[in-house]
């Protein structure tokens, strides 16, 4: 029978991170997937890394850290990861009010905010015209990676450059003291961290039940690749993220944003829409999302809630191309107030799931805390 230091289940963002640290401590590690290649939330999300949404302190330092292994991998595995920035476009007096305070806010704190007049959001994206916002919001910290190879790379350099072992169109089929019983056959491992995402059904299903994780289905889509020379640097975000983001939440005006927001945006924010666009290399955009919990929904993706979007994303850019090319749902693990849930339901076993809906931004530092406590 194989044997292994640590086993891993799930080759999503999660699992490759706990590779990454686990492999850096010279433990010998597999990791299990269920597909041919993670098709989960790892690939269907923006590629953000967002800084730039964390409240400073504790929450910042996790995605600073994160950061740093993003980078560590640019450089020795050839992801592609690029300093974006963001730029989040004010419509509405409210909107402008709580950027301004926020400006003012982060002269004190970490984070580094400036406000825009209109007259210099091009300077930011030559695209943007000015006549459509009232001002902006600019943030350095936010890294873009692409999304769609990542997974893809990250996993042939762990494999090439530390041996991790990886199965492929391998379900973990059960867990027990040290025994990794999958669809491929029965390993040995001293740990089994579980990176299954959203998937709370199968293997512990108690453990989850008693955190009360929920889930969250998200709506995307991406246009066609836009005409040549028409970038779009930055992510692009509107109003409507400034209610949703942590790096925001001090600011005294917000109460009032909200109500503004509640008022007159009740369909976007009854379906939890904000917008981000975010350029990919092949010059498409890709634009999101819609926020539903907990199995409040249909089965199928609503054309409501992609017109609610799109209408938000052209109201911030007049996109040359806007004709949608790829729509898909994502979910992630949900639990209000918490970034993590890490649960060991057995001493040999360790549950890693993200419930902020950020693992690619914290998803590292999460990692290397779990492996550094496992593995002393
Ligand atoms: C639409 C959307 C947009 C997002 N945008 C961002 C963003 O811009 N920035 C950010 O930081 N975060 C973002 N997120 C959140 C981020 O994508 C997730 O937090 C992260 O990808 C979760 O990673 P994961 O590895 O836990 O889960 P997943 O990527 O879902 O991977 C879990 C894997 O486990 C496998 N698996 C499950 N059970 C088994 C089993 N029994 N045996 C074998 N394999 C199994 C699955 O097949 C899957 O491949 C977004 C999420 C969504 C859905």
């Amino acid at each position: 029978m194989r044997q292994f230091d640590l086993a891993i289940v799930g080759a999503g963002i999660m699992g490759l991170a706990h590779a990454y640290h686990a492999a850096n401590a010279g433990l010998r590690v597999a990791v299990f997937e269920r597909d041919a290649f993670a098709d989960g939330a790892s690939r269907r999300n923006f590629g953000m890394l967002a800084l730039v949404a964390q409240s400073p302190g504790r929450q910042l330092r996790s995605a600073e850290r994160s950061l740093a292994c993003w980078q560590d991998l640019a450089r020795n595995a050839n992801v592609a990861l690029h300093q974006a920035g963001c730029l989040f476009l004010a419509r509405t007096p409210e909107e402008l009010s709580v950027m301004s305070e926020c400006q003012n806010a982060s002269s004190t704190q970490d984070a580094r905010f400036e406000l825009v007049p209109p007259d210099a959001l091009p300077d930011h994206a030559a695209v943007l015209n000015p006549k459509r916002a009232l001002g902006g919001l600019w943030s350095p910290d936010a890294w873009k990676v692409d999304q769609r190879l990542a997974m893809g790379q990250i996993a042939g350099w762990l494999q090439s450059a530390h041996s991790v072992a990886f199965f492929t169109q391998t379900e973990v089929l059960g867990i027990a003291e040290g025994i990794v019983e999958t669809s491929g056959g029965t390993f040995k491992a001293g740990h089994t961290v579980v990176c299954g995402g959203d998937e709370f059904g199968t293997l512990f299903p108690d453990a989850f039940r008693h955190a009360q994780v929920g889930r969250c289905r998200l709506q995307m889509m991406r246009t066609r690749p836009q005409p040549k020379g028409w970038r779009l640097p930055p992510f692009l975000l509107g109003g409507l993220s400034l209610t949703r983001y942590e790096a925001f939440a001090a600011c005294p005006s917000l109460p009032q944003l909200k109500a503004h927001q509640e008022k007159n945006r009740p369909d976007h924010m009854a379906h939890g829409i904000h917008v981000i666009l975010a350029q990919e290399a092949d010059g498409s955009v890709t634009i999101g999302d819609s926020h539903a919990y907990d199995g409040n929904w249909s089965a199928e993706s609503s054309d409501e809630i992609d017109r609610l979007i799109l209408e938000e994303a052209l109201a911030l850019v007049d996109l040359p191309e806007p004709e949608i090319a790829e729509r898909w749902i994502g979910h992630y693990a949900h639990l209000s107030g918490e970034d993590a849930l890490i649960v060991r339901p057995d001493p040999n076993v360790t549950l890693v799931t993200m419930t902020n809906g950020q693992g690619m931004t914290h998803g590292f530092a999460v990692a290397e805390d779990v492996i550094r406590t496992v593995f002393d």
